[in-house]
């Protein structure tokens, strides 16, 4: 498949009355988005643009906060409609703006709509903080999960291979009965009219939180493995694995990160000890170790795990190459602990940013490939290169090999180049793009020197909301059947 990358170089367009008007917004409320963060204390209907113009409408959200769902996995209501009746356990939050938003970037000196101090309906996430603070399961545990249902176990529903059908029924029933209290809450929030713009980006965003927050998702019909691949560096290969997996394990699925790229960054970003001492992917590459046993927990997410690279990896791609069946030997090892009976719902494999062997071999142990494209120009270029690569793989090695996803990243609303690139990926990949795109957030790029994921280290911005939205879809399509 060849790609036409004949995208030109649009200029940075002029700010238009709507972006005026909204920064005028941002002034007149005075206060930054890290700010509003701090300071929760401005209510929806205070950060309505015109409120005495539309009371119904800020009446009206405000009356959708009050009712909105408390985020914790097990939603009690037995009526969706009775919004009004339900308790909120959470305060306001600073807001996040939708993933084709302008992204919220410090480079930009100009007044930001995005940056404006808004608060959201949101109210979960106090209850989604907490539970990214709660204690990692230890890798011991998971040889018992099979028998003794651990506390995410209780709280999702999730049944665990061989529990009775009973169980799985209620279950599934219980996620409907989720998603239905969800949509029902998320349609009472109403629509303000078109001359309130900002009105409408917090109803869209109350919304998408509502849908999003505290959802569980629905179990692959069989352990995925995708490999995130694209030879480019800096698009978002690692940002994207480590925050979709731990979006994934938020929301009630077991996932893997394998690290296989010798930076080590997705280890970093996961929090996990990888100096050179540490037993790590290396080994499993070039000692045979079993996997599992250098597997470590992500003490920030419970059911988050990953399989650490350290600098040895660097060289292993000379040292895999006069080694037997150099290619599969991390497909072997997947495979051999799937047969120890420890599967993941996801294994998530970071490559690094070449086509080399721990490529290959994360291409052959795959059967679908991941790819980011970061929404600039040189996105596009190399990425036939990679796809025929993929080809040569499937053709050779590991005939089950696909693109399944892709998702677009870095995405800046404010560039006429971000909607372009994207436009031309999505009329190429049509089934493979998500339709989320995630937004270029300083609390992305941020979160790595904490050693965490932007899902827990700033739950409510935007790139977060993105990730769990972009997580949630590609959870919605592995229960649907083989991706
Ligand atoms: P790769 O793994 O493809 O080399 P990274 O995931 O390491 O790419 O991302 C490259 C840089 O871009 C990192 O500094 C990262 O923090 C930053 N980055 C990635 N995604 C975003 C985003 N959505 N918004 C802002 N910065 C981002
Ligand atoms: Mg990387």
């Amino acid at each position: 498949m060849t790609m036409s990358t004949n995208l030109g170089w649009p200029s940075e367009p002029e700010p238009g009355p709507e972006h005026r008007r909204l920064g005028w917004l941002a002034r007149m409320l005075g206060v930054s988005r890290e700010t509003a963060a701090l300071e929760p204390t401005s209510s929806v209907a205070d950060a309505l643009p015109t409120p005495s113009a539309h009371p119904e409408d800020a009446a009206a959200l405000e009356a959708a906060a009050q009712g909105a769902p408390d985020g914790t996995s097990t939603m009690t209501r037995s009526s969706p409609s009775a919004a009004a009746s339900l308790t909120p356990t959470a305060t306001e939050t600073s807001a996040t703006m939708p993933a084709t938003m302008p992204a919220e970037s410090g480079a930009n000196d100009a007044v930001d709509p995005t940056e404006m101090a808004v608060t959201t309906l949101d109210p979960t996430d106090a209850a989604l903080a907490a539970g990214a603070g709660a204690p990692a399961q230890p890798v011991d545990n998971m040889v018992d999960e099979g028998t003794a249902p651990g506390p995410s176990e209780r709280e999702t529903g999730h049944s665990e291979a061989g529990d009775n059908v009973v169980d799985e029924a209620s279950s599934m029933t219980q996620l409907e009965h989720d998603h239905a209290d969800r949509e029902a809450l998320a349609a009472a929030i109403p629509m303000p009219g078109t001359d309130t713009p900002l009105a409408r980006e917090l109803a869209d965003n109350a919304r998408r939180r509502i849908q999003l927050t505290g959802r569980q998702f629905p179990k692959p019909t069989s352990q995925r493995v995708l490999t995130v691949a694209n030879q480019k560096g800096g698009v978002g290969k690692t940002t994207t694995t480590v925050n979709v997996a731990a979006a994934l394990a938020q929301s009630g699925l077991k996932a893997l990160v394998i690290d296989l790229d010798p930076q080590g960054n997705a280890s970093t970003a996961l929090g996990i000890d990888h100096h050179a001492e540490v037993p790590s992917i290396y080994d499993v590459l070039v000692d045979g170790t079993p996997l599992l046993d250098v597997v470590q927990p992500c003490t920030t997410v419970e059911n988050l795990f990953c399989a650490p690279a350290t600098i040895d990896l660097a060289g292993a791609e000379i040292e895999l190459v006069s080694l037997v069946a150099r290619e599969s030997r991390l497909q072997k090892a997947i495979a051999a602990s799937a047969e120890s009976g420890h599967e993941f719902d996801y294994i998530l494999i970071d490559c690094p940013p070449s086509l080399g062997l721990l490529t290959v071999n994360a291409m052959v142990a795959a059967s679908e490939v991941f790819i980011p494209i970061q929404c600039e120009y040189y996105a596009l270029e190399g990425l036939s290169q990679l796809l025929k690569n993929i080809d040569l793989v499937k053709r050779h090695l590991n005939p089950a090999l696909h693109v399944s996803t892709i998702l677009l990243t870095m995405y800046d609303g404010r560039t006429r180049l971000s909607a372009q690139v994207a436009d031309e990926v999505r009329e190429h990949f049509p089934e493979e793009v998500l339709r989320t795109t995630v937004p270029r957030s300083v609390r992305v790029s941020e979160a790595p020197s904490f050693g965490e994921t932007v899902m827990t280290y700033d739950p409510a911005s935007s790139g977060a909301l993105a990730y769990l939205e972009a997580a949630g879809e590609m959870a919605d399509r592995g229960a649907a059947g083989p991706t």
